[in-house]
């Protein structure tokens, strides 16, 4: 039953809009009701009502160890019991920093911050700040938090101004937005073209994992990177996602991409509130006090959370890259289960992996690199699927645009159960 979280669920909703502080967990493009989770132990989580769940969803991606790991929590309570914030310089942050900046060779300094919209934020204006410039060119599909100038679409007409994509966010910051579909060459060279010299920063995800796992190839990638090079805009690779999850250089390892300015979140907080942004020396050394781009933050590298990342990562970068062996070989199993179950049943729909993460195809043909080849009749199976597995004790985040996460905790047996619990849910809902 779901008595206890019903019972929540309708307290919330009177003290916090539709019950929640972050709106897809308010279940609304799945239907019914969220649980209110009491406890997280290693691949599950456990509700109020007692109900236990196989999670990949893993807290939206920080949790690449599991729920309440024990070298993590150790580190989180030794911290805690020596003062949970100073507001001061903490060994703790210098350590952190040392490995953020070794296992990427782009990155010489990095700062922290308390989330990744503010990592993205804060990136975006320095490369501001070092360019003179002011216009930022993303991408359709690509999420990178809700900072206003980032919360904007395209325009009617390619390479035009955006429009904001939130009430709240005025015309006039969206005009300094241009925004592009992924994977298309043209579009990109000819706005570089036309418009490279006013703008400050591209930015795009490492893997865009946040409207389907819309996969670039190695090709596109490197034209971004050149064509950022050719006309003196600085390129932003956002590794919130990808950031210690595909690799120790997240996406830039992966693609052999080497990006002015990275920003991350998630993985390096370990589930504590982190995020950083980094590069090179000279860039990074732009920032207050040292130069004229202002940024801060009261609670920024406190000693606790800076316990969770340096916990988080030390057991990641343990033996030599093990765990992302161990993360590719339990990817794998469960793309290749849940791609069976597709294919027994005559389903056009497929798998979309790198690494962990993996996304859900619900539909015919090749998986799509754009958000605009995500088609929409995928929310609707989705919705059933996403209850039917529910049922059965495996959580998937609740939106069709969503990508699943594999942590070190899941194993072959869960993850054959999950295989199992999708064979009986995808006959239930076809
Ligand atoms: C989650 C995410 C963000 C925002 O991070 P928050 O910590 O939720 O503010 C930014 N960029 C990408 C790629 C993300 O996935």
């Amino acid at each position: 039953d779901h008595d206890r979280s019903g019972e929540l669920y309708r307290r919330a909703c009177e003290v916090m809009p539709a019950c929640v502080n972050s709106p897809v967990r308010a279940f609304r493009s799945v239907g019914g009701e969220p649980m209110f989770y009491e406890r997280g132990e290693g691949c599950f989580v456990i509700d109020e009502d007692g109900n236990r769940y196989a999670d990949y969803v893993c807290s939206w991606g920080p949790l690449i160890l599991g729920h309440a790991h024990p070298d993590v929590v150790d580190a989180v309570a030794t911290a805690a019991a020596s003062g949970l914030s100073f507001g001061a310089p903490c060994r703790q942050e210098v350590e952190l920093a040392e490995i953020v900046t070794s296992a990427a060779p782009h990155l010489e300094m990095v700062r922290f911050v308390s989330s990744g919209t503010e990592a993205v934020m804060s990136a975006v204006r320095l490369a501001r700040g070092a360019t003179g410039r002011d216009t930022v060119v993303k991408f359709t599909g690509c999420y990178h938090g809700h900072a206003d100038h980032l919360l904007v679409s395209a325009g009617s007409g390619l390479a035009t101004f955006g429009t904001p994509s939130s009430d709240g966010v005025p015309e006039s910051f969206a005009r300094h937005t241009v925004v592009l579909p992924l994977d298309d060459e043209q579009a990109f060279v000819e706005l570089m073209g036309d418009r490279g010299n006013e703008i400050a920063a591209v930015i795009i995800e490492g893997v865009p994992a946040n409207s389907g796992l819309l996969i670039q190839t190695p090709d596109y990638m490197q034209l971004v990177r050149d064509e950022c090079t050719r006309h003196g805009a600085l390129l932003i690779l956002d590794e919130v996602i990808t950031g210690f999850r595909l690799g120790p250089n997240g996406a830039a390892g992966l693609y052999g991409v080497v990006p002015d300015l990275a920003t991350y979140g998630k993985v390096i907080g370990g589930g504590m509130p982190v995020g950083a942004y980094g590069g090179s020396r000279d860039l990074m050394e732009k920032l207050a006090p040292l130069g004229p781009v202002y940024q801060a933050g009261t609670l920024s590298g406190n000693p606790v959370a800076m316990a969770a990342g340096i916990a988080t990562l030390r057991t990641l970068l343990a033996d030599g890259g093990s765990a992302y062996a161990r993360l590719e070989e339990l990817g794998a199993r469960l793309e290749k289960g849940i791609a069976r179950v597709f294919d027994e049943d005559n389903l056009p729909w497929s798998v979309v992996r790198v690494g962990s993460i993996l996304w859900l195809a619900l539909q015919d043909g090749e998986p799509p690199r754009r958000f605009e080849d995500i088609e929409s009749a995928c929310v609707e199976t989705y919705a059933a699927l996403h209850v039917a597995l529910l049922e059965r004790g495996v959580s998937l985040a609740p939106s069709a645009y969503e990508v699943m996460f594999v942590s070190l905790a899941h194993d072959e047996v869960v993850i054959d159960a999950t295989i199992e619990a999708f064979q009986e849910a995808v006959e239930e809902i076809t």
